[in-house]
């Protein structure tokens, strides 16, 4: 599943490619209506296809932000500005691209949901292999639920004190600390991958509730994750689930994991151990984890 560094990466892939672009054509797979007509909502969310495309047709996209893993494409028309929402659940991806051929990857030339045609002749298109990803135009940004509630952005000055408060709730004493953490109204955009090389960077087996870890070493893991998530970024984000940017390459931060998905740890060499965590394979190390 794309997580915060590999979605960033979207986003700056999209931004010099699309801005000031104005959307010409809506085009949508089969899979998006008779998924529509069956109530699954596949992609589109919340509203039927006619409306989505009346209101998407003719407004330009003036910004593209990030939000944990969550893209804000910000539309305007004639004064009126509107947002979609878009989350690319486990393997969606974003192209730019002249002709749909020319994403080049079968899996995704296939796998196309929406196609948005813009003015200079591009098409952006969203292709999703397992169809779990979302678009949701909405108004207004307080009315995307799912966004208010997420933790701040771990970069920003104010998401350490978030996180040491919300490790003091009630409700997360007795829990894994792995379950906290990859929880996004504690921190923002830390999925599986980044908790697992987190907690190992900052010694904590995963397991240890909440409430045995004192301010100090809550202090050090909110360092070691926002480190694994800036390190993804800056390389690229992994290549794990089918990940793609807008180039359709999968990134190098793989290379650089001192746990997650290895056999030995890239510290001290011992076996790595698994065990399900919250409902995810989570991956540490007796040796450097205590
Ligand atoms: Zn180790």
């Amino acid at each position: 599943m794309p997580e915060l560094p590999e979605v960033e990466h979207v986003r700056r892939g999209l931004e010099p490619k699309v801005i000031g672009e104005i959307i010409t054509g809506v085009t949508f797979s089969d899979k998006v209506h008779s998924g529509k007509q069956n109530g699954k909502e596949t992609i589109i969310k919340g509203i039927d296809l006619q409306t989505f495309k009346d209101h998407v047709m003719g407004s330009t996209i003036s910004q593209i932000d990030r939000r944990s893993k969550y893209l804000i494409f910000t539309i305007e028309n004639e004064g009126r500005t509107q947002f979609i929402i878009s989350h690319l659940g486990m393997s969606g991806a974003y192209f730019v691209v002249d002709h749909i051929d020319d994403i080049g990857i079968p899996n995704y030339m296939n796998h196309w949901h929406v196609e948005l045609a813009l003015q200079s002749g591009k098409k952006l298109i969203y292709s999703d292999i397992r169809r779990f990803g979302e678009m949701r135009l909405i108004d207004r940004l307080e009315d995307a639920r799912q966004i208010m509630a997420i933790a701040p952005e771990p970069f920003n000055i104010e998401a350490e004190a978030h996180f040491l408060e919300q490790l003091d709730l009630k409700k997360w004493q007795k829990k894994p600390i792995k379950e906290a953490v990859m929880n996004h109204s504690v921190i923002s955009g830390c999925g599986n991958i980044y908790a697992c090389e987190g907690l190992h960077a900052a010694g904590i087996d995963p397991h240890r509730p909440v409430s045995s870890l004192d301010e100090a070493s809550r202090k050090h893991l909110f360092q070691a994750l926002v480190h694994a998530l800036e390190e993804g970024i800056l390389y690229g984000g992994s290549s794990i689930s089918s990940y793609r940017n807008v180039e359709g390459e999968s990134g190098q931060m793989q290379t650089r994991f001192k746990i997650y998905g290895r056999k030995t740890c890239g510290t001290c060499g011992s076996d790595v151990q698994t065990a399900v965590i919250a409902g995810r394979n989570t991956h540490y190390c007796t040796i450097c984890q205590k």
